[in-house]
């Protein structure tokens, strides 16, 4: 639909792709849904949101690994450049696509859902670019905790949280939507019952027990009610303040925006 932009030929992992890109003109739409929920993201749980629904981690890094670490041996054993190693190395793509792929359609389906069911959705502003980073750290200042952090910044990778985010933005605007980013202080420490704060709320990585009134729940559920909170507190002062920060029109960065939106449609040849 629309004017053609342009049209992206690429070639990735064996396959070819067509991008096209379109503009046409549409009406802002209106959501169909009126709600509002937060949401907390995890390891353990990828998403878990402040109705009580949650999904599952994702891992598909994790369940491919082995294959792919035997894979890539594999073809180190080859000679290079023999017909073997080609063979060999066609498997290792194969395996790479396969991790890329699911991903994909995990985080598709878990934004699209998410975005069509809710009209505005908090998530904490995580700086996710910055708790990815390098944990070794440079020769002037090492990195602590260099095992322990690789670890979180891979799983954390794995899982895709920018790019869920990236989608849940784009998405939640073609819907007439809205994504909250509210910050992250206090989230899970803090007790939705009784709004005592303290670390000691926070029995292990799965349970929150209130120290002070002795409320108990899931602690990534609590995470996502505090972090709706945060938000309808966001929404209360940008209604009250003047320049109104955090509603009105939107202003896009990237790959969407209110009156113009373009449609990317991937073909397969
Ligand atoms: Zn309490």
């Amino acid at each position: 639909l629309g004017a053609v932009k342009n049209v992206t030929v690429s070639f990735n992992l064996g396959k070819w792709f067509a991008s096209i890109q379109t503009e046409r003109e549409v009406e802002t739409p209106v959501h169909p849904s009126t709600g509002i929920v937060g949401i907390d993201m995890g390891i353990a749980r990828f998403a878990t949101l402040s109705d009580g629904s949650h999904f599952a981690p994702l891992n598909s890094f994790k369940r491919q690994e082995k294959a792919l670490v035997k894979a890539q041996r594999a073809m180190s054993r080859k000679q290079k450049f023999s017909n073997n190693w080609k063979k060999a190395k066609a498997n290792v793509q194969k395996i790479h696509a396969r991790i890329g792929n699911a991903r994909r359609d995990y985080l598709h389906k878990a934004t699209t859902t998410i975005s069509k069911n809710h009209a505005m959705v908090c998530i904490e502003d995580l700086q996710v670019r910055n708790m990815s980073k390098s944990a070794s750290g440079t020769t002037e200042t090492p990195g602590k905790n260099v095992k322990a952090k690789s670890g979180l910044n891979k799983a954390i990778l794995d899982q895709g949280w920018y790019e869920f985010r990236r989608q849940l933005d784009y998405k939640l605007a073609w819907n007439g939507g809205q994504l909250i980013a509210v910050p992250p202080r206090n989230t899970s420490r803090t007790c939705p019952c009784c709004g005592h704060i303290a670390k000691e709320n926070r029995l292990s990585q799965a349970r929150f027990e209130c120290v002070e009134c002795g409320f108990e729940e899931n602690a990534d559920l609590v995470g996502a009610i505090n972090v709706l909170r945060a938000g309808h507190a966001r929404l209360a002062c940008a209604e009250t303040s003047p320049a109104g920060w955090g509603v009105g029109p939107r202003t896009h960065r990237s790959d969407s925006c209110d009156y113009r939106l373009s449609a990317v449609g991937i073909l397969v040849l």
